[in-house]
């Protein structure tokens, strides 16, 4: 009823208008439910009319949105008040309406509504870009980037035709066979299915056109399922593009690029803008001001006022002053309609969208508009496009050093790829229930804050499950884990410890290592070795106690022919008879081994050479032994403290030779298993061929390798890179790193080729190190956390001296058991030939007198011993036949006997036996009887 009334109303005015003389009345019919249509087109016959003497008048008529039969009244209403042309509405079905009753009329009728198609012989002139060429324009921006991969994502049926020249799409000029993927939105809000769909295709170029409406719940949308990072690359074909807040996609790294027909900042828009504004307050009656924001302003308002201008012109060029008198239920059509459309489509004006002219067929097909592409600071225009030239690149190249400047990641959001692998990421232990990035920790992880501080990025992080870091596959080249995922794009970075390789250098970019570190063994301890009773043999070789004994024969032999040559040697043995018969020479050959004995045992002995050959000799034998004890002594004692390992490898070299069979491996693909694989080092081929002839000992985890190493079942070694050993080491005490470096590299955080965000990384690595706090970090995450220092006190003390225990000095005692044991079966036996001699000269039974010996023995009945038979002739006081005729044979020969004794070292003197001291008693009474005899004479 309202509408109806206000039908009427409208109508009641224009016709009075029409009664004023001159005044060209311009119909409208808006079904946009605002007033911007209304305002843009009061405000555009307001302009045409300036300085006119027959101003143009506007008849605005609002209806519904796709109520036809409104629109039809709409029309006709209009068409009482004897217009010139009519211009709207906005929905198609109104559109359809309206252009029926004008096309049967000939009463020119002018839209700017995207159509998909248009009949020449109608009498509309549509200002909307026509569809053939507007696709052109964005296959020309698709073979411009260069995609040969694409998804065409659109929204509704009526939009294909302005994917006509892209779905049709032939291979790229370079030859590239394109491959397009075609996606429709679905009706509502929630396109977040038909997005992840796009994602999981692996596509990573996409071409949307969708409303405006629909366009940031689009993008948001997007960005939520993961296709807004710096792989992802879009083309929106919506001209409203600019229009939309483009804040949260500034960051994000994908390249969005779009089309605008006009540079909203330009003057006469922003003045356009202003008016249009003020016209809004007025119609709205002061309820809507500012009813369009900065550079909001659509593409509608400003073909709106091209369209009026447009036509306007064209009466004005015409001069037509007589208006349609024609009304829906004429039989007749307006004489001059088909002729202003004519006139129309051959004129040429410029206008806000640019230069507005229409093709032979009638369609604007000439047309220039501005390719922009967002960016951090907000949207760029970076080409033209243009129907003669098509793309035209604009764009200002910036140098790559200023373009990755230090800012270059701030705001973005980054996936960041990691692999559960201690100490670079692991689970976080905690008995809450952890959500997102909170749920690991470790050193990588760590790392990624410190960088994300630094720079000012987000990131969320993604585990590589299996663990895989990535090789290439020699058969499919392909890469493989990690690596594959970055060249994909489906992750930014990977962070662990992921070596720098070359080959994987060719395929990604890594930053500055963050950590160096070369290959080694990873083996369990070396076991320990039983003291040994006999140690005190060790600190010489074999090869020194067999020279020792040696010498010790040689230079005793010596001594003895010296002894005999050298006529010093050959003292008088009774110094008070000045002529002597005989002389005696110490240096018998039991001699001359007690004297090199006594003094290689530093006990000396009662011998004193007195030629100064022997002396010579002598000395130089002393010389040699204080040497060789001192060096004995100095090593006994390393010897016997130092705790002795049985190391079954030492090197890999241990391991090629392989005598205790060890099994061993590396993981599977890792930059270990690599580098023997590419190595051209004969030890390190040899084990490469056993590693890949028994795949069974690769292993898909450095903790598998540790675990293996460990098990009491296996005899197994590791091959692991040294970083890792280290923090292994730390926490299990049982195995430790065995032999040095094999090599030296590093570990890098990986992203794709020539990523602008390899510097600022690389930089902030740097400075990390510099400051310090990379190793503060290593020691936090290798010594501190996680049981960190665990097996650090084990070895403690290895270096310091540790007491002996018996079983070090056991061989020493059981040598001086037998030593005893020895002297007590020699003793037994000079016990038993002199009681057999003794037996004989005294013609006594042997039995008998070795009874009576022992039981002396046996009695231990102090230090005097009888002498059972008594020789009479030794006798002191009586001097015998024998004796007085000097018996100088025997008494000689006893005495020789006696001097033989007689240099016996002090200890073995305070042994001898009573019996030997008999002897020499006897002896010294043979002496005294001598010198009785030469007083004499
Ligand atoms: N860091 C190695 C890599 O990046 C994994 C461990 C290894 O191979 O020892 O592949």
């Amino acid at each position: 009823m309202g509408l109806k009334f206000h039908l009427f109303l409208q109508c009641f005015v224009t016709f009075s208008l029409l009664y004023v003389h001159g005044n060209r009345t311009i119909g409208a019919v808006f079904d946009d439910g605002g007033f911007l249509l209304e305002a843009a087109f009061t405000l555009a016959v307001a302009t045409a009319s300036d300085g006119q003497e027959n101003p143009f008048v506007a008849n605005v008529v609002r209806t519904s949105p796709d109520d036809l039969l409104e629109a039809e009244e709409a029309m006709c209403s209009i068409l009482e008040t004897n217009v010139f042309g009519i211009f709207g509405p906005k929905s198609k079905s109104n559109i359809g309406s309206i252009q029926s009753i004008a096309d049967y009329l000939d009463i020119p009728h002018i839209t700017i509504e995207p159509m998909e198609t248009q009949n020449r012989n109608w009498s509309v002139v549509n200002l909307y870009p026509n569809h053939f060429a507007y696709s052109q324009v964005f296959l020309d921006i698709i073979e411009m980037k260069g995609w040969t991969e694409f998804t065409v994502i659109y929204e509704g049926a009526e939009l294909l035709s302005f994917l006509d020249n892209i779905l049709t799409m032939q291979d790229l000029d370079s030859g590239e066979h394109i491959l397009m993927r075609v996606v429709q939105l679905p009706d509502g809000d929630d396109y977040r299915i038909q997005l992840k769909n796009v994602k999981a295709s692996g596509s990573v170029n996409y071409i949307v056109y969708c409303r405006k409406e629909t366009l940031p719940q689009f993008l948001e949308q997007a960005q939520q399922v993961g296709i807004m990072s710096d792989d992802h690359s879009y083309i929106i074909m919506n001209p409203d593009f600019q229009t939309i807040d483009i804040e949260p996609y500034k960051h994000g790294g994908s390249n969005i690029t779009g089309i605008r027909f006009f540079d909203p900042t330009l003057e006469e828009i922003q003045n356009y803008v202003v008016s249009l504004n003020e016209k809004v307050e007025e119609l709205s009656e002061g309820q809507i001001t500012n009813a369009i924001a900065d550079n909001a302003i659509t593409l509608d308002l400003v073909l709106l006022y091209d369209a009026v201008i447009l036509y306007t012109t064209a009466l004005n060029a015409m001069g037509l002053e007589e208006p349609a008198n024609v009304t829906c239920e004429s039989v007749d059509s307006w004489s001059l309609g088909s002729s202003i459309i004519n006139y129309i489509k051959a004129m040429e004006i410029n206008g806000l969208t640019g230069v507005v002219k229409f093709d032979e067929e009638g369609f604007r097909s000439d047309f220039e508009v501005d390719i922009i592409e967002v960016q951090a600071h907000g949207l760029e225009k970076v080409g033209s496009w243009n129907a003669e030239d098509g793309y035209v690149n604009t764009r200002i190249v910036i140098p790559p050093a200023e373009a990755e400047g230090s800012d270059s990641m701030k705001g973005k959001h980054f996936i960041v790829l990691t692999a559960l692998s201690a100490p670079y990421g692991m689970l976080k232990e905690s008995s809450n229930k952890l959500e997102g990035n909170n749920r690991y920790e470790g050193f990588g992880i760590e790392l990624i804050e410190e960088l994300a501080k630094m720079n000012e990025f987000n990131y969320t992080f993604d585990i590589q499950a299996d663990g895989v870091y990535g090789s290439l596959d020699s058969k499919t080249k392909k890469w493989t884990g990690m690596i594959e995922k970055i060249m994909d794009g489906r992750a930014d970075f990977a962070i662990t410890d992921l070596t720098i390789t070359s080959s994987r250098q060719k395929a990604v970019d890594f930053t500055s290592p963050f950590m160096n570190l070369g290959i080694t063994i990873l083996y369990k301890k070396p076991t320990k070795q039983p003291p040994n009773l006999f140690s005190f043999i060790s600190p010489f070789s074999m090869e020194v106690w067999k020279s020792l004994g040696g010498t010790f024969v040689g230079v005793s032999v010596l001594l003895f022919i010296l002894g005999r040559i050298a006529p010093d040697e050959w003292q008088n043995p009774y110094p008070c008879i000045e002529e002597p018969e005989t002389l005696d020479n110490q240096f018998t050959l039991a001699n001359s081994f007690w004297f090199t004995l006594g003094s290689v045992l530093t006990q000396g002995s009662e011998i004193a050479p007195i030629a100064v050959s022997t002396r010579m000799a002598g000395s130089m034998w002393w010389f040699f032994t204080l040497i060789m004890v001192s060096s004995y002594t100095a090593n006994l004692a390393a010897f016997l403290t130092v705790e002795s390992k049985f190391y079954a490898i030492k090197s890999v070299a241990d391991l090629s030779n392989n005598p205790y069979e060890i099994n061993y491996g590396a993981k599977k693909g890792g930059a270990t298993f690599s580098f023997f694989k590419d190595s051209d080092n004969i030890i390190y081929q040899k084990m490469f061929k056993y590693m890949d002839e028994h795949p069974e000992y690769q292993t898909a985890t450095n903790d598998e390798g540790l675990e293996r190493v460990k098990s009491e079942d296996e005899n197994y070694a590791f091959l692991m890179e040294s970083t890792s050993i280290e923090y292994m080491v730390e926490r299990n005490c049982d195995v430790a790193q065995v032999g040095g470096l094999l090599d030296s590299k590093g570990y890098g955080i990986a992203m794709k080729k020539n990523s602008p965000y390899r510097q600022p990384m690389s930089e902030s690595i740097l400075q990390l190190q510099e400051e310090g706090k990379l190793t503060r970090m290593k020691d936090k995450w290798w010594r501190e956390k996680r049981g960190g220092g665990a097996c650090t006190d084990d070895d403690a003390g290895s270096g310091e001296s540790q007491p002996l225990v018996l079983a070090n000095v056991g061989g020493v005692f059981i040598l001086l058991a037998v030593g005893s044991a020895l002297a007590l079966v020699c003793a037994i036996f000079e016990m038993v030939i002199d009681v057999w001699l003794i037996s004989r000269k005294h013609k006594v039974p042997f039995k008998e007198e070795l009874i009576a010996e022992l039981k002396f023995i046996l009695s231990f009945s102090g230090d005097v011993k009888p002498v059972r038979h008594p020789e009479k002739s030794s006798s002191c006081s009586g001097g015998s036949k024998k004796e007085e005729n000097g018996d100088d044979m025997e008494s000689n020969k006893e005495a020789d006997a006696n001097r033989d004794r007689a240099p016996t070292p002090r200890s073995e003197r305070s042994t001898h036996s009573h019996h030997t001291l008999h002897s020499r008693r006897q002896s010294n009474a043979v002496q005294m009887a001598k010198m009785r005899k030469f007083s004499r004479v």
